[in-house]
C-alpha cells in the first residue's frame, strides 16, 4: 500500500519549502511536489537578498526578522553560506537623506546608523558615489545565493526530516486524500498550495478576486568589480519602494523629485540592489513590469537605467555583464494570500516580492492557520 502523507505541499519555492519546515519542524510527514525538474522559480532568480531594512511596519517587518533568524538558524546545518550581511544605503539628494532620518525616527531605524558623506567614504569607498550627502547602514539584513541556497535548503530538509520529493510532477486537482498528479495519485491528510506566480492551475477561482498579477524583472550578473561591498547596496530608488520608506510622509518630496529627474526609471519600476556571489561577481537589477503574462524579453534600455543607477549610487564604472535573465513573482495589493480552498487545504502566496525574505515566517503562518491556531486570515 502506498504511503499517505500528513501534508502534501505543491511547489518547491522558498514558500513551499518553508511551509515543509513548518510542517517538519511538527513532526508531520512532508512530501513536496513540483513540476520541474529543480528549481526554477522565482526563488532562484532573485537577489537572495534577506531584507529586513526598509520592509513596511508591522506584520511584514515582523516576519522579516522571523525569516532571517530562521535563514541564521538553518544555514549552517544546510550549508548554506551566508555571503553578506547587512545594507548600505548612500543618497545622493537632500530629499532622500529626510526619508532616512525619518525612518531612523521610527523603531525600524533601531540598530541603524545614518552617516555623513564623509563617514560613508570613509566607511565604504568604493562604494560610496562622489553626490552621497547621507548613507544608511544597518546590520540587519543578509544575503544568499539562491542558486545553492534553494536546492540545499530542499537537500536538507530530504536528508534532516525525510521529506520526501516528486520532481517533474503537476498537481492537477486536490480531492483530500487524493492529490492529483501527472505521475498518478499521491494521498495526503492535508494540503498546501504554494504556487508562485502560476494563478491558473490549481483553485483559480480562489484567486481572481485578489487583483494579483503576475510582475516581471530583470536581473544582470556582472564581472567582479575588483572590490568587495560593504553589504548589500540600494539607493534613492529604493526609498519609493520599499514601504519602511515610502510609507513615509517624507517621501513625497523625493518622490516628486525623482518624478522630474529620473521619471523613466520610475516608469519602469527600476530601482537599485546590488548585491556579491562568493567570487566577486556582482548580481544588479532590477525592474517591475506588469502583465497577464509577462513577455519573455529583456530590454536593452531598461538594463542601462539599472546600470546608471549603479554608476550613480556607488561612483563607479559597470563592470562587463556577464548573464541576463528576467524572473516573475506573483504581485498583489496584500502582502501575501493565505485561503482555505477546502477544508484541509491551504493556497498561500507571498504577492509582495519578497518572499526570500518573509518565506520561513509565512510558511510558519501558514501551518498555524492549517491547524486552526490563529483566527485572522
Ligand atoms: C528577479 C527577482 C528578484 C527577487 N529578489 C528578491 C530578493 O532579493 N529578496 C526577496 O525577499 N524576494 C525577492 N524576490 C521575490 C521572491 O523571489 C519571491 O517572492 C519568491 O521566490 C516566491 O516564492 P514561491 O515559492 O512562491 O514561488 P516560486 O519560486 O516561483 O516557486 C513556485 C513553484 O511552484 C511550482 N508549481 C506551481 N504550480 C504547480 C503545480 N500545479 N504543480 C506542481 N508544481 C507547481 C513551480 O514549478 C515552482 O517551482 C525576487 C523575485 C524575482 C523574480
Amino acid at each position: 500500500m502506498s504511503r499517505r502523507y500528513d501534508i502534501a505541499v505543491v511547489g518547491a519555492g522558498i514558500v513551499g519549502l518553508a511551509c515543509a519546515l513548518a510542517a517538519a519542524r511538527r513532526g508531520l510527514s512532508v512530501v513536496v511536489i513540483d513540476r520541474d525538474a529543480q528549481a526554477n522559480g522565482a526563488s532562484i532568480r532573485n537577489f537572495g537578498f534577506v531584507t529586513v531594512t526598509g520592509q513596511p511596519c508591522g506584520r511584514v517587518w515582523a516576519r522579516a526578522h522571523r525569516s532571517r533568524a530562521v535563514w541564521d538558524e538553518i544555514a549552517a546545518e544546510a550549508g548554506i553560506d551566508v555571503l553578506q550581511r547587512g545594507l548600505w544605503l548612500p543618497v545622493r539628494r537632500p530629499e532622500a537623506a529626510a526619508v532616512l532620518e525619518a525612518f531612523m525616527a521610527t523603531e525600524m531605524g533601531e540598530g541603524c546608523r545614518m552617516m555623513t558623506p564623509d563617514e560613508a567614504w570613509g566607511r565604504a569607498p568604493e562604494a560610496t558615489g562622489p553626490g552621497t550627502v547621507a548613507a544608511l547602514w544597518s546590520p540587519h539584513d543578509l544575503r544568499v545565493d539562491s542558486r545553492m541556497a534553494i536546492p540545499r535548503l530542499a537537500a536538507w530538509l530530504a536528508d534532516r526530516f525525510g521529506v520526501d520529493f516528486r520532481r517533474e510532477t503537476a498537481v492537477h486537482a486536490i480531492e483530500l486524500p487524493r492529490i492529483v498528479t501527472s505521475r498518478g495519485v499521491v494521498e495526503a491528510e492535508r494540503a498546501v498550495v504554494c504556487p508562485g506566480d502560476d494563478l491558473v492551475s490549481l483553485f483559480p477561482d480562489r484567486l481572481a478576486g485578489f487583483g494579483i498579477v503576475r510582475c516581471k524583472l530583470q536581473m544582470m550578473r556582472l564581472a567582479s568589480p575588483g572590490f568587495d561591498l560593504p553589504a548589500p547596496v540600494m539607493s534613492d530608488l529604493g526609498l519609493v519602494r520599499y514601504g519602511g520608506y515610502a510609507d513615509l510622509p517624507e517621501t513625497a518630496a523625493l518622490r516628486a523629485r525623482l518624478e522630474a529627474e529620473q521619471g523613466e526609471a520610475l516608469a519602469h519600476g527600476v530601482h537599485l540592489i546590488a548585491v556579491q556571489d562568493a567570487d566577486g561577481a556582482l548580481v544588479v537589477g532590477d525592474s517591475h513590469h506588469d502583465a497577464a503574462t509577462p513577455d519573455p524579453f529583456a530590454s536593452e534600455a531598461v538594463d542601462r537605467l539599472i546600470l546608471d543607477e549603479w554608476t550613480a549610487a556607488t561612483g563607479q564604472p559597470a563592470p562587463p555583464v556577464l548573464q541576463r535573465w528576467t524572473g516573475t513573482y506573483a504581485r498583489g495589493p496584500h502582502a501575501g494570500v493565505i485561503e482555505a480552498p477546502q477544508p484541509g487545504v491551504r493556497l498561500a502566496l507571498i504577492t509582495a516580492g519578497n518572499g526570500a525574505s518573509t518565506g520561513f515566517a509565512f510558511g510558519e503562518e501558514v501551518l498555524a492557520d492549517l491547524f486552526e491556531e490563529i483566527s485572522e486570515p
